[in-house]
């Protein structure tokens, strides 16, 4: 995969991984996620999971 380029792409990728910390961060803390667990399970981790979700695909879908 080549490294995106640009300020909006960089600042995506911290947004994206910022959401990917605070995701891991809930599910290893939350007995209904689970880290290793199928996905999330509780509304919070829902939420956290979903705006994850939504920054990993629009860095992905921005790259060249
Ligand atoms: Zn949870």
């Amino acid at each position: 995969m080549t490294a995106p380029s640009g300020r909006r792409a960089q600042d995506l990728y911290r947004r994206y991984m910022a959401a990917a910390k605070a995701y891991r961060g809930h599910a290893v803390a939350c007995t209904a996620c689970g880290y290793t667990g199928p996905g999330p399970a509780c509304p919070a981790g829902k939420r956290l999971f979903e705006s994850l979700s939504v920054l990993q695909l629009a860095y992905i879908s921005g790259l060249p």
